[in-house]
């Protein structure tokens, strides 16, 4: 059987890993994207992210002619037979989600089901509130197709849950696909177009209505935010008890199978272009809907001001941070990508500014992205060392390998050896024999009898 061929419209993180993952399984894919800078440098095999294995992955589908991108969404529709949007869901300036770019994505899909004769599949798999796939997608391709959905055109809420970072990993080992359908047919279809894109290794895929759908992606992000959330939460009191270590707390609760070991990292906080949104846009859902969520607002409360710990550990140190100089070592919000939004980084480094510290700043690939927020307010190094050199304090923000190899002895480097790991990568004991050292969730060593 030949590969169906599909169309993604929008082409970020979500869009290009779907496009690509499909194409080099043989789909023929069309990615539509509104801006056409990003259009041309697909097309000549630039990813304009940064995604492990993207690149190479996306090199060979382009020469084969089987992906392809445009600005024209009639071109994209006529060409495929299934359409998935995963335009970007950003919050508004009050929390709630912006749905802008899902009506316009639709608008234009609409128009261009007008003048098809095949049914079509247009599948949402942007993170959406309830009740948008059903109450604003479908009224809106109904108007500007003139056809009705669940006869002339099918639809389905197909939530994404890849992490930026290992994004065609997790696309091509997701845990589960959770496919909402509008009905039977358009649910059937997308379950035999995930059939054939697996083949073997199919994950687990659930069926229900678009509302549980939608609904599934927040509950998720929801719940490990929160767990993100708690973990801070200990380790802030772990650092006010002597001999306290959230790494061998976390450790101790992680294996309990109830809880399970993941996102029981501590650290400086969560970012990205996921959580913050996402709980911002359920916690305004909520109160629309006259529901209290005190755990959401809670998450959201640890997570703002979980940035500034590293910032009060320097201060208690340095005491006044004007004109000190202060390396920071990783902007990326995670590892292994060089998205900057919401990153833990730059809230701290406007922290530091304003309390007139001088930054000089690090990052493996994300330093570009930086430079465009930050501009010259911030010194880039070209090396984490180069970073460190006559630094009065060090905090490490993103937990990229690269500084997992550093040594206590490079840090003998600084004008004042002082090292604030904000995310557990150092060993305390190794490092104290060198520098002054403080960690996220690490109490004082001694205990003291009135403590
Ligand atoms: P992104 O901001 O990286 O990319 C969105 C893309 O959509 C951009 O290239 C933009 O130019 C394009 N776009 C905007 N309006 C368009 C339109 N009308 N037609 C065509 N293209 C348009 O977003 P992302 O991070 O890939 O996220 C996309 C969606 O997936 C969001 O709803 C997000 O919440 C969700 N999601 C993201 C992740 C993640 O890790 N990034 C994970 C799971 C789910």
């Amino acid at each position: 059987m030949s590969s169906p061929s599909i169309s993604v419209c929008g082409l970020g993180y979500v869009g290009l890993s779907t496009a690509v993952c499909f194409a080099s399984r043989g789909f023929k894919v069309i990615g539509v994207d509104v801006d056409e800078q990003k259009v041309k440098l697909i097309n000549s095999g630039q990813p304009l992210i940064y995604e492990p294995s993207l690149r190479e992955l996306l090199a060979e589908p382009i020469e084969k002619g089987l992906l392809s991108c445009t600005l024209d969404y009639k071109h994209a529709i006529s060409e495929s037979r299934t359409t998935f949007i995963t335009v970007g869901t950003p919050a508004g300036s009050d929390g709630s989600i912006d749905l802008r770019n899902v009506e316009d994505s639709s608008r234009q899909i609409g128009r261009a089901l007008r003048d098809q004769r095949e049914w079509h599949l247009v599948v949402v798999r942007s993170t959406v509130t309830p009740g948008t796939t059903s109450q604003l997608v479908k009224p809106i391709i109904e108007t500007t197709s003139g056809k009705k959905c669940g006869v002339d055109w099918g639809l389905c809420m197909n939530p994404e849950f890849l992490r930026e970072g290992s994004a065609v990993k997790d696309t091509f080992k997701p845990d589960r696909i959770v496919i909402g359908e509008h009905d039977r047919t358009s649910g059937d279809r997308l379950e035999n177009l995930y059939r054939q894109f697996y083949g073997e290794q199919q994950p687990p895929i659930l069926r229900m209505s678009p509302v549980n759908a939608e609904f599934v992606k927040y509950a998720n992000n929801a719940f490990l935010a929160m767990k993100v959330s708690y973990i801070n939460m200990i380790a802030n009191l772990c650092q006010k008890i002597s001999g306290a270590d959230i790494l061998q707390v976390a450790k101790a609760i992680g294996l309990d199978k109830r809880i399970g070991p993941l996102f029981l990292e501590a650290g400086l906080g969560y970012g990205g272009s996921c959580f913050p949104k996402d709980l911002k846009a359920l916690l305004d859902f909520a109160k629309k809907k006259g529901i209290d969520a005190p755990l959401i607002e809670s998450t959201i409360r640890i997570n703002e001001s979980q940035p500034l710990k590293a910032l009060e550990m320097a201060e208690q140190i340095l005491v006044d941070l004007e004109d000190k100089r202060i390396a920071v070592l990783g902007l990326a919000f995670k590892p292994n990508t060089d998205d900057l939004r919401e990153a833990v980084s730059i809230r701290l480094i406007n922290a530091l500014l304003e309390k007139r510290a001088k930054v000089v700043a690090y990052d493996p690939i994300a330093t570009d992205n930086a430079r465009r927020i930050l501009g010259d307010k911030v010194l880039f190094a070209s090396s984490a060392l180069d970073c460190i050199d006559g630094a009065d304090s060090c905090i490490v923000v993103t937990e990229w390998d690269e500084f997992r190899k550093l040594r206590p002895e490079d840090f003998e480097r600084m004008r004042n050896p002082v090292v604030i790991d904000g995310r557990r990568i150092f060993d305390p004991q190794e490092f104290k024999r060198v520098v002054r050292f403080e960690a996220i969730g690490l109490g004082a060593t001694s205990m003291s009898p009135s403590e």
